[in-house]
């Protein structure tokens, strides 16, 4: 069967990793979450004390090692960063209120996109982010373009911050979701935006399961026209 590259790209908090999953799992496919990778950087930049010297940690890019290894239990791939598992500190408030101003370094996004073009040269490959549709993957036979309301958004990532133990506030969770969408979407390099062949989904009213199977076959058409081809 031939397989295909699938594109998922949007603003923050609107489902794209748990749909990207989904599909990825559906279609036996590998499923890549770069927002991962920009905030395995951003820990390291916070450790290093290096998140006000762009031009230090351009230079430290050679001594970051990115990789995903799969946890047998949950099935999920994790985030290594130089061999430790970074899985659950990439994902705090704290990460979130930096990763979009290291995502704007030109040399961290080229490493970056390097490692994920490779990850997906022989298709078959799920990736969500802000950049794949248009940068990575220009050529992605499926493209998704994800949107809800900042308010659904929010409520989604406060929820899940406080099912991870998190202390935070639901103001602070909203102000962080429009400040990184801000500052994504006006970055010089690669700007969050919908590739023009991208089909765009707003799921602020919209169940996760009736948008996983619009999508699932939606997805299960385009690889059978593929074949066809
Ligand atoms: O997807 P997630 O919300 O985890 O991404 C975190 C941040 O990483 C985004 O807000 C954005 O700044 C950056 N990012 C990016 N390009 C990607 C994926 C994520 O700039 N392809």
């Amino acid at each position: 069967m031939a397989k295909i590259t699938i594109a998922i790209d949007g603003f923050s908090s609107t489902g794209k990793s748990t749909l990207a999953k989904q599909l990825a799992k559906s279609l036996g496919y590998l499923y890549v979450d770069t927002g991962a990778m920009y905030r395995a950087v951003t820990l390291y930049a916070m450790r290093e004390g290096l998140l006000t010297d762009p031009r230090e940690l351009v230079a430290s890019l050679p001594n970051i090692a990115l990789r995903f290894v799969l946890n047998q239990r949950s099935k999920d791939a994790e985030m290594y960063l130089n061999n430790e598992n970074v899985e659950k500190e990439i994902r705090t408030l704290e990460v979130s209120r930096h990763v979009s101003d290291i995502s704007k370094i030109a040399e961290v996004r080229h490493k970056l996109v390097d490692i994920q073009r490779q990850m997906g040269k022989e298709k078959g490959v799920v990736m969500d982010g802000r950049d794949i549709g248009t940068v990575v993957f220009p050529d992605a036979e499926l493209k998704i373009f994800m949107n809800a309301s900042s308010d659904a958004r929010a409520a989604r990532r406060y929820k899940e911050l406080l099912d991870k133990g998190e202390d935070v506030s639901y103001a602070d969770v909203l102000a962080n979701v429009q400040k990184r969408d801000h500052i994504d979407s006006n970055r010089e390099v690669s700007p969050l935006r919908k590739a023009e062949d991208a089909v765009e989904f707003d799921n602020t009213d919209m169940g996760l399961e009736e948008q996983f199977e619009r999508i699932y076959n939606f997805a299960q058409r385009i690889i059978a026209k593929t074949v066809a081809q």
